[in-house]
Order: structure tokens, then sequence, then C-alpha cells
């Protein structure tokens, strides 16, 4: 007869094996029922906080929109990429925004093509085609390397608002990082102190470059942002019921959240640029915060 504990061994390492099956098959469990209840907490919190929230240096005053706002790029699909929550967020406020591009993106022999979805990318974000404009300047070409002089982008900038005949009152741009550090996008912002100093605008706005470390946190990142800022934040109301501009101050800071359908906005908006959709691109839609808020500081 064989001994007692050598006929056990394999029926305890089975009962062994099932129970670690079982707890594993517990843990998977119970994440798949987490998930959704974190993203669904997520969505929430998203729809709850979005729009615009305003901050001012001086507790005493009345923050207000500006009436009319110009978004400065240096390439078709930055104003997805970088500023898509500001822009559906001042048009859903009754902003009227309007839009320069100093350039066609042609670095790779294709800005007849990037122009194009230009003007249709901001239509999905809700600025008409006659609010639209780009450049073509031999001076003004598309590259890391091209060095932009600001006086000519601010001059350029001038010639585009006399063009339109309005008096804009808030210019919206890059800060000096320019998210990226792409060259082009720094000229922006240096053409934009430019503009500041010679009083062609009542406000100069920067979108604030996020730190590496939270870039890439997406919808969380910018939920955070969002919630840290609240003990100094007024929620802005629509352009239409506001005091009239010069009764109200400007804010110092302009922070706008977008709600889960503007995202999925933005997500269109993104599919028009179809020149540029490369897989890295589906990734940073994702993952970069700024595809979810920006943070715009008075200059
Ligand atoms: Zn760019």
């Amino acid at each position: 007869m064989a001994p007692r504990f050598a006929s056990n061994a394999p029926m305890q390492q089975t009962q062994r094996t099932r129970r670690a099956a079982r707890r594993a098959f517990t843990h998977r469990r119970s994440w798949l029922v987490a998930l959704p209840v974190v993203v669904l907490a997520l969505l929430s919190l998203q729809s709850l906080l979005s729009g615009l929230w305003l901050t001012s240096s001086d507790s005493a005053t009345t923050e207000t929109l500006p009436r009319t706002a110009l978004v400065l790029t240096a390439h078709p699909d930055d104003e997805v990429m970088f500023f898509a929550p500001t822009i559906l967020a001042l048009v859903g406020a009754g902003v009227h925004v309007f839009a320069l591009c100093l350039s066609t993106g042609n670095a790779d022999g294709l800005g007849s093509v990037r122009h194009r979805e230009l003007v249709q990318a901001y239509n999905a974000l809700g600025v008409p085609e006659d609010r639209v404009g780009w450049l073509d300047d031999r001076k003004l070409q598309d590259g890391m390397r091209t060095v932009w002089d600001p006086t000519h982008v601010a001059g350029r900038v001038q010639r585009y608002l006399d063009s339109l005949g309005l008096q804009i009152d808030a210019l919206i741009t890059f800060d000096s990082m320019g998210v990226s550090s792409h060259a082009n996008h720094i000229a922006c912002h240096q053409a934009s102190l430019l503009l500041r100093d010679q009083g062609t605008f009542d406000a100069v706005y920067a979108l604030h470059s996020p730190r590496l470390a939270t870039k890439y946190l997406s919808l969380p990142s910018s939920l955070l942002g969002t919630l840290l800022s609240l003990p100094l934040s007024q929620r802005a109301v629509a352009a239409h019921v506001q005091p009239p501009i010069d009764k109200a101050i400007l804010p110092q800071t302009i922070r706008a959240l977008s709600s889960p359908s503007q995202y999925r906005q933005s997500l269109e908006a993104m599919r028009r640029h179809a020149s540029q959709l490369v897989w890295f691109r589906y990734v940073y839609i994702v993952l970069s915060q700024l595809m979810y808020g920006n943070l715009l500081v008075l200059l």
C-alpha cells in the first residue's frame, strides 16, 4: 500500500491551483466592475465642471469674457491639438471667435490640402469659414528650424485685422514655451507681446504649456487643475448677458474644460485633418490634457 501522503499530494496541489485561479478570477472581476465606475465618475465630474472659469487679481471686480477673440496659431491642426477646449467653450458662451493661422503647414508639401482641412476643422469647432484666415507667406514657412521674425508676424496680424475691419477684444495664442517648444509657436508668442505693447487688443492671453510630468495624464489632469482652481474662480456667464466690456474687467486667467460631448466634437475636428492622422496623433488625442482643458493667462 502506498503511503497516505504520497496519494494526497497531487490532490492538494490541484486544490491550491483552483483556489489561486478563483482568487485571480475574483480580482479580475473586481477590476471589471471598478473600471466603468471610475470612468463614469470622471465623466460625471467633467460634465459638472465643464465650461469657462475666470479669475481676477482683484476679488472686488467683475470679470467678463471678451466679446470677440482672435486665435493665433502657427500651423493647421494647432487649433485642435492645443486650443480646442478654449474655442469650443468661447463659441458656446457666445463669443465671436476669429482665427488666423500663420502658415499652410507646407513642411511636407501638403499646404494646399492642409489649409482646406484647417477651415473644415474650425467649422467642426463652431467657427464659420468667413472668420478663418490663413497666410502663405514665404517668410513664414512651416519648419522646426525656420525662424520667424516676430515683428513681421505682428505686422501680418495687424494687416489681417485691418482686412476684417473690426476691433477684436482679445488675442489668444501660445506662451513662451509654445507647448512643444516649436520655434514657430514661440514666434506667435513673441509677436503677441509686440501687439500687446502697441495696444492692438484689450487683452492678450497665452496658453499655459503643461509640464511634461502632467502633460499626458489625459482627462484626470485637466479635471484636477480645474478642481484646484475652484476656490479662486467664478464660472463665466454667456457673453450676451454680461455687462458692457468697459464696465467690467477682462479676467486674469481663463480656464476652459470641455464636456464629454465637446471632447467628441474635438475628435470630429481632428478627423478633418486627415492628412495629419498618423498613429502618434491618435495616442495624442486620447492622452494629451490639452484635448480636454486649457488654461489661458493674461500677459
Ligand atoms: Zn504647430
